[in-house]
């Protein structure tokens, strides 16, 4: 260790509590968090808790017991985002000033009106607002202002992604109308604030990763790398959606599962350690880990996606 790069790298999970944590958020854990493990870093909780009307009561709880019984050990105190609203809010404020974001009256049904009569694919905000005055008493998202801004990063594992985002995305929202704190804020503002170096996730937000990139430049914060789990497809590799990664995982089971997702994650855990314990599992997978290995695609033995709770 006399290199002197010392930077300590700093990983997360941060699930969101709207239901149990499920197979796909098994691999986004365990991938963040041997990444962590294996360059002596720390791996840091935090719960997406943004969204009150689609969390399910007691999940927050469930996801602290589960993830304990599964072994996982994090560093520091549970970062709850409800509890740092005022922290996105100073932010937004800041944004507004230096005239970064700005407010958008538009209800939904003029966004779609606006959007079809410029062309654009259906959600694309093209900035009807921007410079309109709209009073910060009068209901109002708040929305980035994306003009021009085209991202490009080379993900870990997705390789290079490039986002035309004022054409493909448009100005997105910060803060919706009904006074909800967006998740591309909360996650942008949270993982500047806890320094983390790396982002490990499933490869279904990586459509959101061009958004966040932007809007860290915006805020003048530095770009964590990313690593984006592998796209589930089923045996014809036709992508699934995320519903076939949605079985509820058991603390009963945890050995079986965590040996099935490091398999997942193509890291050829020995059968063998099914015979063993979980220690010894987490040790073996410490020991061998292996990012390279992880596949940008993954075929899912499932014959089709089957209609269970929706995440
Ligand atoms: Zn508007």
């Amino acid at each position: 260790m006399t290199e002197s790069s010392t930077r300590l790298y700093r990983g997360r999970f941060a699930p969101s509590p709207t239901g149990p944590l499920h197979f796909g958020s098994l691999l986004a854990a365990t991938a963040s968090y041997l990444q962590a493990k294996q360059q002596q870093g720390q791996w840091l909780l935090r719960i997406e808790d943004l969204d009150p009307p689609r969390e399910v009561p007691g999940a927050a709880e469930a996801f602290l017991y589960t993830l304990e019984a599964f072994g996982f050990e994090w560093d520091g105190e549970v970062c709850w985002q409800s509890r740092r609203l005022d922290h996105y809010e100073a932010i937004l404020d800041e944004l507004l000033q230096q005239g970064l974001a700005y407010r958008c009256a538009c209800s939904r049904k003029a966004i779609t009106q606006q959007a079809e009569q410029l062309g654009l694919q259906a959600g694309i905000y093209r900035g009807h607002c921007r410079s309109r005055h709209i009073s910060a008493h009068q209901q109002h998202a708040v929305r980035l202002l994306t003009e021009g801004a085209r991202i490009r990063f080379v993900d870990a594992v997705q390789g290079e992604i490039q986002q035309d985002l004022d054409r493909e995305v448009g100005d997105f929202v910060l803060r919706r109308a009904d006074g909800f704190i967006a998740y591309q804020l909360a996650v942008v503002v949270d993982d500047a604030a806890h320094g983390i170096t790396e982002v490990v996730r499933g490869s279904d937000l990586l459509d959101s990763t061009p958004r966040q990139i932007f809007l860290q430049q915006q805020l003048g914060y530095a770009r964590p790398d990313y690593l984006h789990l592998p796209v589930a497809v089923n045996p014809q590799g036709q992508k699934l959606s995320k519903q076939s990664f949605a079985a509820a995982i058991s603390p009963a089971d945890a050995l079986h599962s965590l040996w099935q997702a490091l398999n997942f994650l193509g890291q050829q855990a020995p059968v063998e350690l099914l015979d063993g314990g979980r220690d010894d599992l987490w040790r073996w997978a410490r020991e061998h880990w292996q990012a390279q290995a992880i596949p940008r695609k993954l075929a899912i033995p499932y014959p089709s996606e089957s209609p269970s709770n929706e995440h």
